[in-house]
């Protein structure tokens, strides 16, 4: 079965409730392929989620940036999967390098979310990326696998998980992954899910790119093999989003 093209928009920490409402409105009135074509998914901050929820057309869904490693109680500051699964948030991002740089979140932190989210059923958006140096220094290939086994350890189901490549030095900077690049790690990531977790989960998981993704370079990524989608930061929040979404049709 194909893999059907995945379009994430992670809005991070940016946006107030007017900014969010024209996001929204923008969307709303896109003209985009079918959700069974093309599977959208935006990720605002946790306190406009269900505002941007109850605003959004019905053929794209929601995605929260974030969520508590067990179940919630005495976490201060935390949100808990359960909570977005009261709220009728499907999706989640996991993973992200921001959090992993920013807030130290180490490979197994992020394994054991991501094993959390889905045992609660939310569906994941698990993200893994070289920064530079690991790129200059020949790593790639081994930071990405090593990010991808700590979730492996953890999960034996891949069916709810997008793996987003993003490199790190592409992220916020403009200097998007050339079209070779991205193919090239996305292939390695795939033989890696074909060895670990076998040919029907290499074959069917969606393998997304992120990193300076805009309107016009959208297209070329789209066309390569391995690249399923893409999650996209500082452009999801300006109307080239709907040209992204369109990349691959
Ligand atoms: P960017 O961010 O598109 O602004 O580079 C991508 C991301 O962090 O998901």
């Amino acid at each position: 079965m194909g893999r059907k093209f995945f379009v994430g928009g992670n809005w991070k920490c940016n946006g107030t409730t007017e900014e969010v409402k024209k996001i929204v409105t923008t969307l709303n009135e896109a003209e985009v392929p079918s959700e069974d074509v093309v599977e959208v998914v935006v990720s605002p901050p946790f306190v406009f989620l269900p505002f941007v929820k109850s605003l959004l057309r019905s053929d794209f869904q929601v995605a929260a940036q974030n969520c508590w490693v067990r179940k919630g109680g005495a976490f201060t500051g935390e949100i808990s999967a359960e909570m977005l699964v009261n709220l009728g948030v499907p999706w989640v991002i996991l993973g992200h390098s921001e959090r992993r740089a920013l807030l130290n979140e180490t490979n197994e932190f992020v394994g054991d979310k991501v094993a959390y989210a889905l045992s609660q059923g939310i569906k994941v958006i698990a993200c893994v990326g070289e920064t530079l140096e690991q790129r200059e220094s020949g790593s790639t290939v081994a930071v990405v696998a090593a990010q991808t086994k700590a979730i492996a350890d953890k999960v034996s189901n891949w069916a709810h998980i997008v793996l987003a490549y993003e490199p790190v030095w592409a992220i916020g900077t403009g200097k998007v992954a050339t079209p070779a690049q991205a193919q090239e790690v996305h292939l390695e990531l795939r033989k890696w899910l074909h060895d670990n977790a076998g040919a029907e989960v290499a074959a069917s998981t969606r393998i997304i790119y992120g990193g300076s993704v805009n309107g016009a370079n959208c297209k070329e990524l789209a066309a390569q093999p391995d690249v399923d989608g893409f999650l996209v930061g500082g452009a999801s929040l300006k109307p080239e989003f709907i040209d992204i979404i369109k990349a691959a049709t």
